[in-house]
């Protein structure tokens, strides 16, 4: 088998730094926004109080403004902390993070979506979303964006087992991701050669009721699919949860750092080699966490997976 890129330059699994790279010829970052979308899952449509695990307030709130305030600025904004800590920082990805970033009326979509793009420092958009939240006019949307730059949609699916989805409350089935995927497919196969369309994924890893079968389940699952980019997490409690009053009652047991890195690196193995792995785990504000501590270093959980990568003598896309 050849070797890809990546492999070439001393990783074990494909990073977003030098997907990035390569795509756009230089460093990129994402900066967070939030347009103050609401989600169906909260509002009755799909389910009432949300997913067990969610709290909006907890997603990267140090990086964010409140929502009240301008696209524009919220770019101004995370943009000037980026430069700050990356002086060489040049290029972002308006990211649209909190909530059901595809869930309003399509012209609010296209205006907000636009406004972003306005901005001189933008190259593309991240749009996060659920899966049952993807009608066909906003796949059209973000399909005619794509021809003039590069998006990425990010649909949180979690897992593809009936069982994860009723515990962590999700409102959706693994068919309704299914159909957005089939229908994202069918449009990028129409659009023209320079399109920048991009599908990602995210996962938790390590949740109650999951052996590491059902999880590699999910990887094998997710390998027969278009998909460019996969987030994974690990399950973590946040205050103001149905999941942290579960936990405080003892209720769910969560993973360790060496269980967790262990079984991300099963995960990594049946994952293709042309899937970027943008997060190796969740990521939460200390002021939010409840547990695991862990949660709290990257680093830490970034040198576990790269350490049991090395213990194994292995990479992404060995198992396939
Ligand atoms: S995690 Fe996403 S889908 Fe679930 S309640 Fe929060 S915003 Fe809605």
């Amino acid at each position: 088998m050849p070797l890809s890129d990546w492999q070439t330059l001393g990783y074990r699994y494909y990073p977003p730094g030098l997907a990035f790279r390569q795509e756009f010829g230089c460093p990129v970052w994402k900066v967070s926004v939030d347009a103050g979308f609401s989600c169906p899952n909260r509002d009755g449509t799909s389910g009432t109080g949300g997913c067990v695990f969610c709290d909006n307030a907890s997603f990267a709130p140090s990086r964010r403004l409140c929502s009240g305030v301008s696209i524009r600025e919220q770019i101004n904004f995370g943009t000037a902390q980026l430069k700050r800590r990356y002086p060489k920082a040049e290029k972002f990805i308006a990211y649209f993070q909190p909530a059901t970033n595809t869930y309003a009326p399509i012209q609010k979509l296209e205006h907000l979506y636009r406004s972003a793009l306005e901005h001189p420092d933008t190259a593309g958009l991240a749009i996060g979303t659920r899966p049952d939240t993807l009608p066909d006019d906003v796949l059209n949307l973000l399909a005619e964006l794509a021809q003039t730059t590069w998006v990425q949609l990010e649909i949180g699916l979690q897992s593809v087992h009936k069982k994860s989805l009723d515990f962590l409350q999700r409102g959706h089935s693994y068919e309704a991701f299914l159909d957005a995927v089939r229908r994202f497919s069918i449009l990028r196969s129409g659009c023209t050669a320079g399109s920048r369309l991009r599908l990602g994924v995210h996962l938790i890893l390590g949740l109650p009721d999951e052996s590491r079968e059902d999880a590699l389940t999910t990887a094998e699952e997710l390998a027969k699919l278009p998909v460019d980019s996969i987030k994974l997490h690990h399950l973590y409690v946040v205050r103001n949860t149905k999941l942290a009053e579960h936990w405080k009652h003892g209720g769910i047991i969560l993973p360790v750092l060496n269980e967790y890195a262990s079984l991300a690196v099963d995960f990594l193995e049946r994952t293709p080699p042309n899937v970027v792995i943008e997060r190796l785990a969740g990521e939460a504000d200390a002021e939010f966490l409840l547990a695991p501590d862990w949660t709290k270093s990257k680093h830490a959980v970034r040198n576990a997976v790269d350490a049991e990568f090395r213990r194994r003598n292995s990479w992404q896309g060995k198992c396939r």
